[in-house]
């Protein structure tokens, strides 16, 4: 039966076809279609396919190793920092601009979990990206290539999406649970890439924003035959690759055992507060939130704050950057005490707010408030409308 899924991926999958595929959908000449995880399995499988096995579109299982989707051993390794580094090394192919988007992705992997992808030196089991749109799944060993590609397969989250797979994650919508969340609309489906694994969940909940869900129409046959319905909600979205959803973070951290106290806040608007507030909030603790939204800047806002006080803030303190990482500008430096505090405001769409505590002294701590910039001034016609 597999064997036989396979020869229909392999047909499926013929160039001329899948020109076919993307004209059809999109009713206009493209080069790479929005399926492009799929389709872009054509040049490997050309390459390879004497000893790779597809499963589910973009994933690559060694022959044999189908049962790995519950495996352990194909972690990567944690080291006694209690880091898990995962060696990378992109192909000269790529663009300074697509090397500064890979990089920029992965660095919000780096950022939020215990995963920390590094450049890689003289690492045997290291990660390859080169141009494809497809992943291996877990660490296979050696050099193990992850397939990316512009239009189409670089999007911040679809970049995350490819390397979660080489991390250990499967499809959000191959889960064991999945049946309960959405329904799979076999009719409309073009190839069989919908199955349903043994999967550990992790003990955390189904993710209709996880970057590991397919989208409503991936695989259709036609336009507007969706493949995939979140049950009871059937316009509940899924497939965003936007970057890693709340969740994602947290199965990253599960799956590798961090202690990573991080928070991803994707809405256009929200709240934060230290843990515990008003509550005080624990010693010895790190926590970060990266607010990420859509082509806008970011207004951040302390409505209440009270940390500890020490020279420098050198014990207990906020300190917020203009991105997505530690190393990106810092537009509030290490600040304590009691507020107010000046607002801050990020010239891009991304910005970390990183909150430390020692081991002494704690106090009630911080709720915050972010939006996106100039909305705030200015509140929308439904706001007037209900005064
Ligand atoms: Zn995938």
């Amino acid at each position: 039966d597999h064997l036989r899924k396979l020869k229909m991926m392999k047909y499926f999958l013929l160039p001329s076809q899948l020109a076919f595929l993307c004209n059809f959908v999109l009713s206009k000449p493209v080069q790479v279609c929005p399926c492009s995880e799929t389709a872009l399995h054509v040049h490997f499988l050309h390459l390879a396919e004497s000893e790779i096995a597809v499963h589910e579109g973009d994933i690559l299982l060694r022959r044999g190793q189908r049962s790995a989707i519950n495996c352990e051993s194909c972690l990567w390794p944690k080291s006694q920092d209690g880091l898990v580094k995962v060696p990378v090394n992109i192909s000269s192919d790529f663009s300074l601009t697509e090397r500064s988007w890979i990089a920029d992705a992965l660095q919000e992997v780096s950022t939020l979990t215990c995963v920390k992808f590094v450049n890689r030196t003289t690492e045997t089991d290291y990660v390859y990206v080169e141009h494809g749109c497809w992943s291996y799944f877990g660490k296979i060993g050696g050099r193990q290539a992850v397939g990316l590609m512009k239009n189409g397969c670089m999007d911040k989250g679809a970049i995350q999406h490819e390397m979660n797979h080489a991390l250990g994650f499967i499809h959000e919508q191959a889960r064991s649970d999945r049946d309960k969340f959405v329904k799979i609309v076999w009719e409309h489906i073009m190839a069989g890439n919908f199955g349903k694994v043994k999967s550990k969940n992790l003990g955390l909940p189904y993710d209709y924003s996880s970057v590991m869900h397919y989208g409503a129409y991936d695989f259709s046959s036609a336009p507007g035959k969706p493949t995939i319905v979140p049950i009871p909600n059937p316009s509940v979205p899924i497939g965003q690759r936007e970057g890693l959803s709340n969740l994602d973070v947290a199965k990253i951290n599960k799956l590798y055992k961090c202690n990573c106290c991080s928070s991803v806040l994707p809405k256009p608007k929200g709240s934060f507060s230290s843990v515990n507030y008003p509550s005080p909030y624990p010693n010895n603790s790190n926590c970060l939130w990266l607010i990420r939204i859509r082509q806008s800047k970011i207004f951040l806002q302390f409505e209440t704050f009270d940390l500890q006080t020490s020279s420098d803030c050198s014990s207990d303190y906020i300190k917020v950057y203009n991105g997505n990482s530690k190393n990106s500008p810092v537009l509030l430096d290490k600040y304590c005490g009691k507020g107010p505090l000046p607002s801050v405001v990020a010239s891009g769409s991304t910005m970390l707010v990183e909150f430390a505590t020692d081991e002494t002294v704690t106090a009630t701590g911080f709720r915050a408030s972010y939006s996106q910039r100039f909305k705030i001034q200015v509140p929308a016609p439904k706001d007037f409308e209900r005064f």
